[in-house]
């Protein structure tokens, strides 16, 4: 059994899909007007090792991330670099694709972009005008927020705290200051689009309740974003969609803590983050998933260069595991598969824990203290069969977490491999000296040498 936390009921409950043995979630994408940073991919990550253990578990998923690729911040960048706002839209969302197969991200099912989706959103908005929920003035819709009575029920906010919230100027012509809009009148030089209110560009929550509802169904399981998201967004979308269902919008709402740089949120707006692409230039991408799922998804987590650092050193005991494996266990059984074993039952029983990756971690690296001192006690027989299953199950842990090292490409450049050789020559007229310097050579174009004590070397390239 799963438990789970609801940001709705603010508990922890038993997941219980709404039909058997399928999920529909969805997570609120990127607004594509910039590089994604490393905050960013927190959400991205973590959502997409629940994914994978929902459908480790037997689920078929159907995983939906939007593309926001029409908005304020999209038309300024436009305006500054004078270029069209989809151009800017266009160049994001590849670099948005292009980074996240890089970290390993599986790829969402499904990945609507807003402005492929205008006519449902007007459809959508069209119905909560048609219910009595929505308002028009002056070729803007307002969605009227005291019409609909569960407003507030997931962040937990009264009015009133609503209102000091309100960062943004008061528009007079709302009929509260809490209403919101659902479609914006289109200014000069903004992409717009003909509806019954005149041209003009859907708001930014309707978005998100339009594509949901159309892929997913008008009730699905899980909704999930960052914790900045549950308001005014989430709420927002709860309101539009139930308002104009009558149905309950979302089973479960999840969402994750922020990656924090010095106790501050990392955000762009506050200009303290680093871009996944340059984190990536010093780090593996394995090590960055790893460094996000080393806590659980829904504490905040702090960024540095040191926790970082340690985290690779993590992995690296993993990769040595994996090293230790193709050296020493010969005739690994591909096929060997969905083995269940004590480990098996182990490190189900922390994901189960509301996705307790941190301790799935902790279950990782006990199993591979086992393998190791089982591969070391290989002579004796009677292991081979259990050290297999073993294996078999780190590698199912690893894929699930996203950190399964990658298999080495062992090709290297000839002029490297000439390197080693000579290396070679050098430790059997035990030239230490000269050794040395080779190794040296090599790590700064990026190979790692590893002396086995029968004399031969084995090669990696840094992590
Ligand atoms: P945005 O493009 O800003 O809408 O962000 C995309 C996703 O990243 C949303 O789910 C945000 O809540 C999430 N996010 C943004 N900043 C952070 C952060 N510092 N830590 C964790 N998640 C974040
Ligand atoms: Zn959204």
């Amino acid at each position: 059994m799963i438990r789970v936390y609801n940001t709705l009921t603010g508990k922890k409950e038993e997941f219980l899909s709404l039909v058997s043995g399928k999920v529909r979630m969805y997570n609120c994408g990127p607004t594509v007007y910039d590089y994604f940073h490393v905050g960013n991919a927190r959400n991205f990550i973590v959502f997409d090792v629940i994914r994978r253990y929902l459908k480790h578990k037997g689920y078929k998923v159907t995983f939906v991330q939007n593309i926001t690729d029409i908005d304020d911040k999209i038309i300024n960048r436009a305006n500054k670099e004078k270029v069209s706002a989809e151009s800017i839209a266009n160049k994001y969302t590849d670099a948005f694709f292009g980074d996240l197969e890089i970290l390993g991200i599986v790829k969402p099912d499904i990945c609507p972009k807003a402005t492929e989706h205008v006519s449902d959103i007007i459809s959508l908005i069209k119905r909560l005008m048609d219910a009595g929920f929505a308002y028009q003035v002056d070729g803007d819709v307002f969605f009227e927020v005291g019409k609909f009575s569960d407003y507030g029920k997931l962040s937990k906010r009264l009015f009133d705290e609503v209102k000091q919230c309100a960062r943004v100027k008061i528009d007079e012509r709302k009929k509260s200051p809490r209403d919101f809009a659902l479609w914006k009148s289109a200014k000069p030089d903004e992409p717009s689009w003909d509806s019954p209110w005149g041209m003009g560009r859907p708001g930014w929550h309707i978005e998100c309740s339009a594509m949901s509802m159309k892929y997913l169904g008008e009730t699905f399981d899980i909704h999930s974003g960052g914790q900045d998201l549950i308001f005014p967004h989430h709420e927002n979308e709860i309101a539009q969609s139930e308002a104009a269902t009558d149905k309950p919008f979302v089973k479960y709402w999840f969402h994750n803590g922020f990656l924090n740089i010095d106790g501050e949120k990392m955000s762009k707006s506050l200009g303290n983050f680093f871009l996944v692409r340059d984190i990536l230039k010093k780090f593996s991408p394995q090590v960055v998933r790893y460094f996000m799922i080393s806590a659980h998804y829904r504490s905040s987590l702090d960024f540095s260069d040191k926790s970082l650092a340690e985290s690779g050193k993590a992995f690296e005991r993993i990769e040595n595991c994996f090293d230790n494996i193709s050296e020493n266990v010969k005739d690994l059984d591909a096929s060997q598969k969905n083995i269940h074993t004590e480990w098996t039952n182990k490190f189900e029983e922390a994901m189960d824990d509301d996705f307790n990756t941190a301790s799935a971690l902790g279950v990782v690296f006990d199993l591979i203290t086992e393998i190791n001192s089982l591969i070391q006690a290989q002579r004796h027989r009677g292991t081979e069969a259990q050290i297999k299953e073993y294996i078999s199950d780190l590698k199912t842990f690893c894929s699930i977490l996203g950190i399964l090292p990658s298999i080495e490409d062992k090709e290297l450049d000839k002029d490297l491999l000439d390197l080693i050789e000579e290396r070679t020559k050098a430790r059997t007229k035990k030239n230490w000296q000269e050794a040395d310097r080779i190794r040296s050579l090599l790590e700064e174009r990026g190979v790692v040498l590893k002396d086995n004590p029968d004399g031969t070397t084995n090669w990696k390239r840094k992590g």
